[in-house]
């Protein structure tokens, strides 16, 4: 595998034949259960009294490695690099079946501590761009492991969709000198029609514009541009965005089972790259955020299939559908 650039978008994909890698070794019993007899390598963990709440391991097979040197070159007028960087698994539960939705505050507490001081870590090597967090649940999802997991991949880029928002909300700021996701929050604060709940110091709401049916935003209603600089070792607002992010997601699964979570959050200032002039504007333009776009497996056809997103439910109504949905707690 190696990353390539679109000349036309600029945006780097990976690509290469992956026979020829081979796939990740088999295993048959779990690697991320706290007596398994195959884990990956431990990263860090968060410990309790029993032992640990959330903790870090390298992917059994990574699309990204620390070791060597990307190798940037050109080809022709195409660019091309190693795919030098760091992938990694964030186990959020010790418990086997004890998924984000069904666990404690507290747990989910640790394990967004433990994703913001891997973020901080991983941030600390200069050639890294940017740190994503994401999880991919449900056989529609793609989802890798029958564990609790997330994943992290730190890389020497910028994936596609935080850059156009970088610049889009760089360029905001340029004109009317707020943050767009402000200005967004206190509109849809004030609108009320695509608010499904504020919680504490954040706010979980629908777009106006979504990708997809019941996607769903989880912002924090104060400025901040980056989630691992956000306090979470404070645990009054580690437990707010936990009980938060479960309700939400026992909203979304009483639509549908399976959904994409990602986490949006600053690039890498340490990083040397001339191209990182332009965000000296980063820490009042930029306003982390977390993206759940559920699965709606009779609906992928519409919207994989066009250039422009299908969305055949539409905000107001999928947010009173999401409001209206029966949680625990
Ligand atoms: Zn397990
Ligand atoms: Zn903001
Ligand atoms: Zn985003």
């Amino acid at each position: 595998m190696e990353l390539r650039k679109d000349p036309i978008t600029r945006s780097w994909v990976m690509t290469g034949d992956e026979a020829a890698d081979g796939g990740p070794p088999a295993v048959t019993a779990c690697r991320f259960c706290p007596d398994s007899p195959d884990p990956t390598q431990v990263i860090a963990a968060l410990p309790t009294a029993v032992g640990w709440s959330a903790r870090s391991q390298v992917h059994p097979a990574p699309l990204y490695h620390i070791e060597g040197e990307p190798d940037r070159r050109a080809d022709g007028i195409y660019d091309r690099m190693r795919s030098v960087g760091a992938h990694e698994v964030l186990v959020e539960n010790p418990v086997h079946d004890r998924h984000l939705w069904m666990a404690s505050d507290d747990e989910i507490g640790m394990f967004l501590r433990l994703a913001a001081e891997r973020i901080l870590d991983l941030k600390r090597d200069p050639r890294i761009k940017y740190v994503c967090l994401f999880k991919d649940f449900g056989p529609g999802a793609g989802q890798e492991f029958a564990h609790p997991t997330s994943q992290l991949t730190a890389t020497l880029f910028v994936p596609r969709r935080v850059l156009y928002e970088l610049r889009a909300g760089r360029e905001y700021f340029n004109s009317k000198e707020r943050c767009v996701f402000c200005d967004i929050l206190s509109q849809e604060e004030r609108q009320s029609a695509r608010l499904i709940e504020a919680h504490g110091d954040y706010v979980a709401l629908g777009p106006y514009a979504p990708r997809v049916p019941y996607e769903t935003w989880i912002l924090p209603c104060n400025h901040e541009a980056s989630f691992e600089r956000t306090g979470l070792s404070k645990p009054g607002l580690r437990v707010n965005l936990a009980a938060l992010l479960r309700r939400t997601l026992q909203r979304v699964r009483s639509i549908t089972e399976g959904f994409h979570l990602v986490l949006h959050t600053s690039p890498n200032s340490l990083h040397p790259s001339k191209s990182l002039g332009y965000w000296k504007t980063i820490d009042d333009d930029y306003h982390w955020h977390i993206e759940i776009m559920p699965v709606l497996a009779t609906k992928a056809k519409s919207y994989t299939f066009k250039e422009v997103y299908y969305s055949p439910v539409s905000s107001e109504t999928a947010v009173k559908h999401l409001r209206e949905a029966k949680i625990d707690g």
